[in-house]
């Protein structure tokens, strides 16, 4: 299993590295540029090189990029539906660079349009992005559906990959807080929740995993992450996900509030249950 958390790289990847390792991660997240979308940095080479010697040396697991929260895929605005293309052409292009194999991308809002015309232009945009020969992989992040996201069930995603023309460049990243929002019961019934998936989707399709409590009920189609144990999923039922057979070998994201000091606690809590399940 690896298990990290969100950390930033406006210090370089080599920096981001060390402290995902000083809070015992072995893997990590990162946005691709100022979450806001903002022009990202040149890449430096050397900084590259360096973050993967070591990231090699240590046995870690898979980076994995995060896009822009406010790019919409979906948007019926043209000239934000053009940047939103623009920033993630771009992004997959310097993450093939860097060597991350997944950029994880929230799927879009409608903003009225309804879930259709939504899905439709998630299409079309990935379609002008994609050309099948990228080296990183997108995967369309499960949603709370909050406001008019998409995304927020299993046969929304699968509308999406059956729609493009690089089903193969294209994956799934679980977002704990984000499934239950969205009324997925992974607390009481994770086994039935993960068969459907592999049902609609493939079970082979889900890259990464984000490890979220949540502060809202199942259901709720609120977005509000808590930390580990302190929410409504609890520190039992994120421990079955981080067990689970069909799970265990997936990379693992702290998203969670309260920031580096916050994520050392908890991925020490996390990995101490799990060592206590795997010898009893
Ligand atoms: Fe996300
Ligand atoms: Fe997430
Ligand atoms: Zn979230």
């Amino acid at each position: 299993m690896f298990l990290g958390a969100h950390v930033s790289v406006s210090k370089g990847y080599e920096y981001a590295l060390k402290q995902a390792l000083d809070i015992n991660g072995t893997t990590m997240q990162f946005f691709t540029r100022n979450p806001r979308g903002s022009k990202a940095k040149a890449l430096n080479m050397e900084d590259i090189k360096k973050s993967s010697l070591l990231a090699k040396e240590k046995g870690f697991g898979p980076f994995v990029a995060h896009a822009p929260y406010t790019l919409n895929l979906a948007t019926y605005k043209e000239d934000l539906w053009e940047f939103a293309k623009d920033i993630l052409k771009d992004d997959l292009e310097r993450m093939g660079t860097v060597g991350v194999p997944y950029l994880v991308v929230h799927p879009g809002s409608h903003l009225g349009k309804g879930e259709e015309y939504a899905q439709n232009r998630i299409i079309n945009a990935l379609n002008s992005v994609i050309k099948g020969d990228e080296k990183t992989m997108v995967l369309l992040e499960t949603m709370a559906g909050m406001g008019s996201e998409v995304g927020y069930t299993f046969q929304q995603l699968k509308a999406i990959i059956d729609g493009v023309d690089y089903p193969e460049k294209i994956g799934v990243c679980f977002d704990s807080c984000h499934l239950f929002a969205a009324g997925y019961d992974i607390k009481d019934n994770l086994d039935e929740v993960l068969s459907e998936f592999d049902k609609i989707i493939g079970i082979s399709k889900l890259k990464a995993f984000h490890v979220n409590d949540s502060i809202f009920p199942i259901g709720s189609r609120k977005d509000r992450h808590a930390n580990i144990g302190e929410g409504k999923i609890g520190l039992e039922a994120l421990k079955r996900i981080l067990t689970h057979t069909k799970l265990r070998h997936l990379p693992f994201i702290l998203e969670t509030p309260g920031g580096i000091d916050t994520y050392r606690k908890e991925i020490s809590l996390l990995k101490d249950l799990i060592k206590k399940e795997e010898s009893r």
